[in-house]
């Protein structure tokens, strides 16, 4: 048995969770075990929905763990990431006791997950400098001891952040909390960043997990496809505790397809537009006067701060364009968070920030 699974809620060892009609492996080829209908719904062309899927789809999980560098036995497929993080805090944290470190700003889910968990939550504030907002490491490490934390989430590249944690950062964080936390890297726009991936990291360390998503670079994020890597022994547990049939089979054919080498390949290109776009709009960005600060950023947003973010805010809503406000955020109360768009829309809001300038 690894380490990690001693992490896991001790009232949940042994619990079987929901055995479905597919939890059972039998085989023949006239299935009347489901009460499922003996026809296809007429708006079912191809019939496909018919019958309940496979709890975890065999091809997407394999062609998952391809894209992610895993092995099949580390990952776990559910509606979107999301749906991982809830999962994790769920299954590992008991109420009242447990913690969820993270470091604000950042998603808002950690936060959301753990409150309905009734969690703790424990905030270690990034820090703001002149590389960035970045995780206080030492910080985080104390406080995750401190605080009983049994998760620790670091995003990387972070949202709204921008940055990439270092996987240097990333191994002191495991090495120190080992037997104590699951270190959790959400790697949501990990596409976009220089920094590898933290799976590179779990062979040597069974308490590192990883998210990622179909939902930002792959373009599906209405197909609600997220993926967690961890420790085999830990996925095993978390399937049991997952609701019986996570993946709706429309959405595992749109994610397959979405994964064939023609459709990466197009993504990848798509990635690399996006990087040449980052860097357009951070330059156009840093030149304009309403402008006080442009974040570097290794994700598909940028984060900048104004000097009057609502003028700048109503102005890119005049002209149709809607951005992130993070004014309610931690520290980010003069700051908005811009998606990249296509080179197009992206001129749209440098023009429209351009004319503000001439009437500030
Ligand atoms: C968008 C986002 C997600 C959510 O991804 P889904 O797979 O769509 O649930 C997770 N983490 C971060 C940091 C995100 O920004």
């Amino acid at each position: 048995m690894s380490d990690v699974l001693n992490l896991v809620r001790a009232d949940l060892a042994g619990f079987g969770g929901y055995s479905s009609a597919r939890t059972a492996k039998l085989s023949g080829d006239v299935w009347l075990n489901a009460n499922e209908a003996a026809w296809a719904n007429p708006g079912d062309e191809g019939g496909s929905c018919r019958r309940y899927p496979e709890p975890q789809p065999a091809a997407l999980v394999t062609a998952l763990a391809e894209l992610y560098g895993a092995q099949a036995s580390q990952v776990l497929v559910g509606r979107g990431s999301d749906e991982a993080i809830d999962l994790l805090v769920r299954s590992l944290c008991e109420p009242g006791r447990d913690g969820v470190l993270f470091t604000p700003p950042v998603f808002g889910m950690y936060a959301v997950s753990a409150r309905l968990q009734g969690a703790k939550a424990i905030e270690v504030p990034l820090l703001d400098t002149d590389d960035g907002l970045v995780p206080d490491i030492e910080a985080v490490i104390a406080a995750a001891i401190a605080g009983k934390a049994k998760l620790v989430f670091l995003c990387s590249p972070s949202n709204p952040g921008g940055k990439s944690v270092p996987l240097a950062d990333v191994v002191r964080v495991a090495t120190a909390l080992a037997g104590r936390a699951l270190v959790v890297v959400d790697e949501a726009y990990g596409e976009f960043a220089d920094e590898p991936s933290a799976v590179s990291l779990m062979g040597q360390y069974a308490n590192i997990a990883v998210l990622r998503t179909l939902s930002k670079a792959h373009g599906l994020a209405a197909a609600r496809i997220g993926t967690l890597i961890a420790d085999a022994g830990l996925i095993a547990v978390l399937r049991r505790v997952q609701a019986p049939y996570p993946v709706p089979t429309p959405c595992s054919a749109l994610a397959l397809a979405g994964l064939s080498a023609q459709a990466r390949a197009l993504t990848a290109q798509r990635v690399v537009q996006i990087r040449d776009e980052r860097v357009r709009l951070q330059d156009a960005l840093a030149q304009l006067a309403v402008v006080s600060r442009v974040y570097p950023s290794d994700a598909n947003f940028v984060l900048a701060r104004f000097h009057d973010a609502e003028a700048a805010f109503q102005a890119l809503l005049a002209a149709g364009i809607v951005v992130r406000d993070q004014r309610a955020a931690p520290q980010l109360g003069d700051a908005l968070r811009i998606t990249l768009g296509t080179p197009e829309q992206n001129d749209r809001v440098i023009a429209t920030l351009c004319a503000l300038k001439a009437t500030a």
